[in-house]
């Protein structure tokens, strides 16, 4: 019974072929109702509470039928708003939903005082994982990974994934020390725990991050500081990767296009 309302009226991928049939069995049903609601209480045409019952019946059933079909629409909506945030393969936030969260936080820091940092993170030699394990071990590769970062942050902070490999986190309300903490928690967090395929084989992957915050500069726009994080991030990349390492005076001026 339940599988069947779930089926009914669930968020499953609904065509609008599929919900006009829904709409039509409840518009075909009315009239039946009715004929049981008059043969439940023995009414009749004649009898003086046959128009009230009638009108009631029609008011009460119109509300059901509007208020079930509003809820299942908003169910969706508030379903593919919130798809439209996630990254399908992560679910961690995606750009855009980073980019929002960015701008609100730029306006806040005028009128709070507080700070906040940036990380940019990416997996080392990630081409030779796919190469040498196949495509799908990869995606693994970057669920675990995403996850290692997810609950190493704090719930403020928006952890999402940015590039195919790449990921950013914004952390409100942090210093540029408490930037380098976590991004050093994160990247040990990551080269210590292995990655274990189904057939029990296992290997580790390590990450490389840049850090920067509005601590060292106050730039005019987040792209100033997403630049400057991932200038820093392609330093850590040319020293060597498996490291972390903090943005400098040039890696806000700089317009290079890190890795
Ligand atoms: P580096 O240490 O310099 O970052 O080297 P890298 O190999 O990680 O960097 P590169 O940019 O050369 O390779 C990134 C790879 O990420 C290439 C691409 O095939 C892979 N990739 C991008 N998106 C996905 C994805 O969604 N799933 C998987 N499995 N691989 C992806
Ligand atoms: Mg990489
Ligand atoms: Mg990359």
């Amino acid at each position: 019974m339940l599988r069947i309302f779930h089926n009914l009226f669930g968020i499953n991928e609904q065509s609008r072929f599929q919900r006009a049939w829904q709409a039509f069995l409840l518009g075909i049903c009315a009239p039946f109702g009715w004929l049981f609601i008059t043969f439940l209480l023995q009414l009749t045409p004649v009898d003086p509470l046959y128009e009230v019952a009638l009108y009631t019946y029609i008011t009460v059933g119109s509300v059901f039928a509007m208020v079930g079909f509003a809820l299942c629409i908003s169910k969706s909506e508030e379903h593919f708003a919130r798809m439209s945030l996630l990254d399908p393969l992560t679910t961690l936030y995606n750009s855009r939903y980073l980019l929002t969260r960015a701008d609100q936080e730029f306006a806040l820091l005028e009128r709070t005082g507080q700070h906040m940092a940036l990380l940019m993170a990416d997996i080392d030699h990630f081409k030779y994982v796919n190469d040498q394990y196949g495509h799908s071990v990869g995606d693994i590769v970057l669920h675990q990974v995403a996850k290692v970062m997810q609950t190493t942050a704090r719930k403020v902070d928006v952890v999402a994934r940015v590039g195919g490999e790449e990921f950013a986190l914004l952390l409100p309300n942090s210093t540029t020390a408490g930037a380098m903490i976590l991004a050093e928690r994160i990247r040990e967090q990551i080269e210590h725990t292995p990655i274990v395929l189904p057939d029990g084989r296992s290997f580790n992957v390590k990450i490389s991050l840049g850090a920067s915050s509005t601590e060292e500069f106050l730039p005019q726009v987040f792209n100033e500081l997403y630049e400057s994080a991932d200038n820093a991030l392609y330093r850590a990349k040319r020293d060597g990767r498996n490291r972390v390492v903090k943005a400098v005076e040039t890696d806000m001026l700089t317009n290079d296009v890190a890795c």
